[in-house]
């Protein structure tokens, strides 16, 4: 798309994981099966009733520790889960999963490479899409609103998941980049764009501070993928907080016939 098609359009930008696809359930379906192979081979199953919130445990733990954060190698959650089944708190069970590796873990290194692989494999399911994307989008799209994925996770995989589920025609663009203040106020200063823009995210840290912070308007929708490091909701402060996508479409569409109409436009 050229330049002069931009011509006062309004910017939507919309994050992917956990906003427009449950990548959440994609992962919790992995996690509980990498707990099930982990108390097979250690000969005992966690006490805890949410068995989902003690991998989680391990696991934020293990992403709060690890340079790559959340995309730390899934063999240390088995390990650092094997850890934990022995009594280790998270925190504990995460250091010495980083320290220690296999070697006093008590489950064999082959053992841990195959659950790995299994968990890759699990993680690579279709995200099924949340309520109200598709019709969001398509309004949106329907409205002029220019809608520009952005993620910080692989780009091809985003590209890969909308095709599957039929989304590709509504993206202007995917773009693979930190979500900092400075893309966000860069992307405003492009000619011809209609002020202001928008950004619909999940997380309060990577999604609306940044975009927040640079003047965007912001649509908090809150997705079941809450990490320990979330900031205060009320600190942050997003302009909207709404349940599901068609919503903050709602906003965004609201505020462009607003505008549209103060310039005499029907
Ligand atoms: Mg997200």
């Amino acid at each position: 798309m050229t330049e002069e098609e931009h011509d006062g359009r309004r910017i939507a930008f919309v994050d992917a994981d956990n906003t427009l696809w449950d990548t959440d359930g994609v992962f919790a379906v992995a996690q509980l099966n990498l707990l099930e192979s982990i108390e097979r081979a250690v000969g005992h199953s966690t006490a805890r009733s949410d068995r989902l919130s003690f991998v989680r445990g391990v696991d934020q733990a293990l992403a709060e520790q690890h340079h790559l954060g959340l995309r730390y190698p899934p063999r240390l959650l088995a390990i650092g889960i094997a850890f934990a089944l022995r009594g280790d708190e998270a925190g504990t069970a995460a250091k010495r999963a980083w320290a220690e590796r296999s070697t006093s873990s008590g489950i064999d290194p082959s053992l841990v490479e195959q659950i790995e692989r299994e968990f890759v494999q699990y993680i690579r399911r279709m995200p099924d899409l949340l309520p109200g994307v598709r019709n969001g989008l398509q309004r949106l799209f329907d409205g002029g609103v220019l809608i520009l994925v952005l993620t910080e996770g692989a780009r091809n995989r985003v590209i890969q998941t909308a095709d599957q589920h039929g989304l590709n025609q509504f993206f202007d663009r995917v773009i693979e980049a930190p979500k900092s203040e400075r893309l966000f106020q860069r992307v405003q200063k492009l000619a011809r764009v209609r002020l202001p823009a928008f950004m619909i995210g999940d997380q309060l840290q990577r999604d609306i501070a940044p975009a927040k912070a640079a003047g965007l308007v912001t649509i908090y929708i809150p997705s079941r993928f809450r990490p320990q490091w979330e900031p205060d909701e009320a600190a942050v402060g997003p302009d909207y907080r709404v349940e599901q996508f068609d919503q903050g479409a709602d906003i965004i569409l609201a505020t462009n016939q607003q505008a549209g109409s103060s310039l005499g436009r029907p």
